[in-house]
């Protein structure tokens, strides 16, 4: 087969999306524009219903990133110094960053082969008296095994007599679930961005924490707006994370869109694991699996490359012009911000197995099909030459 009429296979193009799109969003933000209302509005009030309705939760509120969404939901159960949080290492920086953010210690827990998501049985051996909540990221677009973190923070109830809080780091994973249930209804209150690279972005960054209860939404409501509650009057010290206009209105035309660029990734990956089935190559690499009765939503395909090879594969694609990336080359725990904590590898070993064989490929909904063989047919010619 010959592959000369591709240029190059980006890990995300945005552009082609625009193509599609591109009247309606130029439309909705001339409407903020003649609006004069950039800050929060009546486009965010919408969105917030429509996430609210989209993610099957009684609330949502919209705020500036998804690092502020779990920021914010942390203060909004109120950690305090003094109270560990137990989060995965595997993970991008902010699920972690959040927890000092407030004072408290991030505790960190290792992941699953199977599914790189927080494992239940690791976040047992870190439960103390101190423990306030659990952090479970769906990472790459799968949700996490969130009935045994209910049940952990069941058990922790009955042994504690307080309560442990589940927020869930939904920020790769809009429209996964578990059991047939969407998360952001498996904890106390979960959050979402809207990054450009992630399956539902703006054109800047946004996030949002959906939650079912109303006392955590009020808070979030109030803390994302400086604690302030009528005009100039300051219950409490917030911070300034409202969401703009522009955005709501652009994530507002994109959600049309949601459902069927998902199931374009999700064909992608069915596709991606038919090609590497046939191509010889999966005693070398291990592809990503969908585990259980998961609605997957692939915001990244993530493959392990065996034997040390990755970071040689990915220059062998990268001279193929085939974009893939590493997320994340290290645990959290061993950056550099983090020395403090002086926390050892020994019990994260999956952790720092991934972080060294990690590689993630193009899965973007409107790649084409001759895109995804050229991928395929790349990684193989890596292991014949
Ligand atoms: C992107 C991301 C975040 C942070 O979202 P921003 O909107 O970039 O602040 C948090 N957690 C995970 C797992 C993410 O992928």
């Amino acid at each position: 087969m010959s592959f000369s009429h591709i240029d190059a296979v980006p890990m995300l193009d945005l552009k082609r999306q625009y193509q599609k799109l591109g009247a309606r969003i130029n439309e909705a933000l001339q409407k903020v524009n003649e609006s004069g209302q950039f800050i929060l509005g009546p486009e965010v009030k919408r969105l917030e219903e429509n996430i609210a309705k989209y993610s099957r939760t009684n609330r949502a509120v919209g705020c500036a990133s998804g690092s502020d969404a779990l920021l914010l939901a942390l203060m909004a159960i109120n950690v305090k110094p003094d109270d560990e949080v137990v989060v995965p290492s595997f993970t991008f920086f902010a699920t972690a960053s959040c927890v000092p953010r407030v004072g408290a210690t991030p505790v960190f827990a290792d992941i699953e082969r199977d599914t790189f998501c927080l494992d239940p049985n690791a976040v047992k051996s870190k439960l103390t008296e101190k423990t306030k909540a659990i952090i479970a990221v769906h990472l790459f677009g799968q949700a996490a095994n969130m009935p045994a973190f209910k049940q952990i923070a069941d058990d922790y109830e009955k042994q504690y007599g307080r309560k442990l809080y589940i927020i869930e780091d939904s920020a790769q994973a809009i429209g996964a679930e578990y059991d047939g249930v969407p998360v952001g209804n498996w904890g106390d209150a979960s959050c979402l961005s809207f990054y450009p690279t992630k399956n539902l972005g703006g054109a800047g960054d946004g996030g949002m924490v959906v939650t079912n209860d109303d006392e955590i939404a009020d808070r979030v409501r109030l803390l994302r707006a400086h604690g302030m509650e009528p005009r100039y009057y300051h219950k409490e010290i917030g911070i300034n994370s409202r969401l703009d206009s522009y955005q709501a209105a652009v994530l507002n035309v994109k959600l049309d869109y949601l459902d069927e660029w998902t199931s374009a990734r999700q064909n992608n990956a069915k596709t991606y694991d038919e090609l590497f089935a046939k191509s010889g190559v999966l005693s070398q690499i291990t592809l990503p699996k969908c585990v259980g009765n998961r609605r997957h939503v692939w915001n990244q395909y993530v493959i392990r490359v065996h034997d040390g090879k990755r970071d040689a594969l990915r220059a062998f694609l990268s001279e193929k012009k085939v974009s893939s990336d590493v997320y994340y080359p290290l645990g959290v725990h061993q950056q550099e911000c983090f020395a403090w904590l002086n926390c050892a590898s020994d019990d994260l070993p999956n952790t720092i197995q991934a972080a060294s064989e990690v590689l993630a490929l193009p899965i973007f909904p409107e790649l084409t099909r001759d895109e995804l063989e050229y991928v395929v047919a790349s990684v193989a010619e890596f292991y014949q030459k």
